[in-house]
């Protein structure tokens, strides 16, 4: 990809930056993205989890096992997990990795959610299929790369897994989620994905590989229609929520 050789370019002629903070890089280490400051301002996800969105419980829900937001509204999947909390050097590598064209991080961010399955004992060996969230084609078109794509890629080689990169399809273009509220997002992504060959995926637990995971509109609207479709589990693995 271009992009791709651009990139490498750039790092030969000038000093390496953070990818974060743009700050010069000390140390030049080959796989040194960030600066040690913005890795130690990198937030992971701990237990207590959700037992439905999977974000950190706080002590007040504790004994529910589930938080508020996943006890007013109903979503579709069986469990969602991830390993960061969207903010700081997480959410700036993820923009970087989204809209900067820098597909290259896919690995190392690829490598942090495989990490995360083997940290938790993820139920993997249960798993028949990863299937990445689709971009509509307009916006792949934009981007070049599909991000979650990228990740799946990584997740399936590492645990020797089927990718499904064609069964579930955007069909609609919808409008950029982070401008709406939690029930606008619901209603803008209601029907917005389909299902080319359900047989392949009838009867077969799945995990939905995305980058970022905010209300689960998405993740559960793409849960719906595999569902729909015959799927027997859907879990959601993102990086970030
Ligand atoms: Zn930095
Ligand atoms: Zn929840």
């Amino acid at each position: 990809m271009l992009h791709k050789f651009i990139n490498a370019l750039v790092n030969i002629v000038y000093p390496k930056k953070c990818l974060a903070c743009k700050e010069k890089l000390k140390i030049h280490l080959q796989n040194e993205l960030i600066c040690a400051k913005c890795l130690k301002n990198i937030k992971k996800n701990t237990p207590p989890f959700c037992s439905s969105c999977g974000r950190h419980l706080v002590k007040t829900n504790f004994a529910k096992n589930i938080c508020p937001s996943c006890l007013r509204g109903k979503l579709h999947f069986d469990r969602a997990f991830s390993p960061y909390t969207y903010k700081g050097s997480i959410k700036r590598l993820i923009h970087e990795f989204k809209y900067k064209g820098k597909d290259y991080l896919g690995s190392p961010l690829g490598a942090m959610m495989i990490d995360f399955i083997n940290e938790y004992n993820l139920p993997i060996n249960y798993i028949d299929f990863i299937i990445p969230v689709p971009l509509h084609k307009t916006k792949l078109r934009e981007r070049e790369f599909n991000q979650a794509q990228v990740l799946a890629e990584a997740i399936a080689k590492k645990f020797n897994k089927g990718l499904l990169t064609e069964t579930l399809t955007r069909q609609r273009y919808t409008r950029a989620q982070a401008d709406l509220e939690i029930n606008e997002r619901l209603k803008n992504v209601k029907g917005s994905f389909s299902i080319t060959n359900p047989q392949v995926i009838k009867g077969k637990n799945l995990l939905v590989i995305d980058d970022v995971l905010t209300t689960g509109a998405t993740s559960s609207e793409a849960a719906a229609a595999l569902k729909e479709a015959g799927a027997n589990i859907v879990f959601i693995l993102t990086l970030a929520h």
